[in-house]
């Protein structure tokens, strides 16, 4: 099937690519016209495990192009709409100039019988707005939101848990296409939810509200162990084991962030407002503001266990992006805790294993180093990304090169005994600190 992407961020790099893995000819469409030279040279504009073999195996086989001008989008039968929508400076609601812009440039580019398929997370309503100027000249709008985690998101594309549908009313011609598009998660028998444009405008934001509320949930309980001592890694594993509660996004610790969370909620909240139901998903803000609460947290602990003061403290600030495997650092709760810390005269030295130059662009007034170099006479460590290299750091071989071993584990993810066994001060989120 001939098919354009526009859009190759973090979704429509890895969405072109994965298509043209599955045997598609494939246009990735970009504005920034250094994402299309890295990408037509085999270059992951993003580090994304399996995106570089993708993209050397679809320029390798001619499948895969990409372009800067819409125009290179004429031809392709579906195309797939993967722009940014972020959060609108100075309010709330998502940003819609970039899809509206998408769209707007595709129009004249489209066939009769095309299909124009929304991926960007988008405002309930939107398709039902943009579908009239599309079927004006003959083509058909369906959406189709995306659900891959960053760090996964090539076996998220290629292996979807499910795919939602909406279309417009009686157009199953759009569900044999789709249908073709994902021929092999089809064929491994991946759950499809046909519906309405709404219905599949929702399903996102739902999922997404769900699964940032579940984090806000434990982190709240972790606010109440921390002023009665109880544990809540304990807590997340003895409610987890009950299979209607289950314990995936149950880590307490300095809480969410990234491109997709943080505004998806909030944009959601705007878009109730606006729809006069803003009571329904009133309980959003208080998972937004639970979650940035955490963040302060963190802060506050490194400066309390310094002894009331981090100015001129070194702090080791382990993790930048917003979560392992990723070198996002849109909304990172780490990159934010390093900024505070800074903020606050302490002598920070973050590092992350790939985000450090994302970090840079946004934060220049950071000082960034390797592990080795942060770490070398810290006077606190702050564990903020769950980076496997930070989780499997042997607490011995550190504590030889800080000047005072203390670990803040604002991600509970090191083994708080070992820490505590090798002489260190280990304060964890929502649990008891050991020494
Ligand atoms: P991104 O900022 O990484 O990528 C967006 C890309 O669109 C950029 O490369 C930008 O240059 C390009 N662009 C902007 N205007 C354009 C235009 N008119 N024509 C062509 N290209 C244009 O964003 P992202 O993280 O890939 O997110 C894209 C959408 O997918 C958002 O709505 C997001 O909520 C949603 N989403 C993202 C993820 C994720 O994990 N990143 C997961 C699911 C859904």
């Amino acid at each position: 099937m001939r098919i354009s992407v526009i859009g190759c961020g973090y979704l429509g790099a890895v969405h072109a690519a994965s298509l043209a893995h599955l045997g598609h000819d494939v246009v990735g469409i970009d504005v920034d016209p250094e994402k299309v030279e890295n990408l037509s040279a085999g270059r992951a504009p993003i580090f994304e495990p399996g995106l570089p073999d993708l993209l050397a195996e679809g320029l390798e086989s001619t499948r895969l192009r990409f372009s800067t001008d819409i125009a290179d989008a004429a031809g392709a039968h579906v195309h797939f709409i993967a722009v940014g929508t972020p959060q609108l400076a100075g309010s709330t609601g998502a940003d819609m100039r970039f899809v509206d812009a998408a769209v707007a440039s595709l129009i004249p580019h489209l066939r009769g019988g095309d299909l124009v398929v929304g991926k960007s997370t988008v405002p309930v309503g939107t398709a039902a707005r943009l579908a009239p100027d599309i079927e004006a000249v003959g083509a058909r709008l369906a959406w189709n939101p995306e659900f891959l985690r960053e760090g996964y998101a090539v076996t998220d594309t290629i292996a979807p848990d499910r795919l939602v549908y909406g279309i417009a009313d009686g157009d199953d011609i759009a569900v044999d296409e789709l249908n073709e598009v994902y021929a092999a998660a089809i064929e491994s028998d991946t759950p499809v939810i046909v519906t309405d444009y709404a219905t599949a405008e929702l399903v996102k934001v739902a999922a997404n509200s769900f699964l940032a509320t579940k984090i806000s949930f434990i982190n709240a309980m972790a606010e109440i162990a921390e002023v009665t001592g109880a544990d809540v890694t304990k807590l997340a594993d003895a409610i987890g084991y009950d299979k209607r509660i289950g314990r995936k996004f149950l880590n307490a610790g300095v809480g969410f962030g990234g491109g997709c969370l943080p505004k998806d909620i909030r944009a959601f909240t705007a878009r109730a407002e606006e729809l006069g139901r803003s009571d329904s998903v009133a309980f959003l803000k208080e998972v937004d503001a639970i979650n940035l609460r955490r963040r302060e947290r963190v802060v506050e602990l490194v400066i309390e266990r310094l002894g009331g003061s981090a100015f001129q403290k070194k702090v080791a600030v382990l993790g930048l992006a917003f979560k392992p495997n990723s070198d996002d650092v849109r909304d990172s709760p780490a990159l934010d805790v390093a900024v505070r810390l800074h903020g606050l005269g302490a002598n920070v030295v973050a590092t992350d294993p790939e985000a450090i130059a994302n970090s840079r662009r946004l934060h220049p007034q950071l000082t960034f180093g390797t592990v080795e170099e942060a770490l070398a006479g810290a006077d606190a460590v702050v564990v903020v990304t769950e980076w496997k290299q930070y989780r499997h750091l042997d607490p011995r071989e550190v504590a030889a090169v800080v000047a005072n071993p203390l670990v803040i584990d604002a991600r509970n993810c090191l083994d708080a005994e070992a820490w505590a066994d090798a002489g260190w001060e280990y304060v964890g989120l929502g649990r008891r600190p050991l020494s």
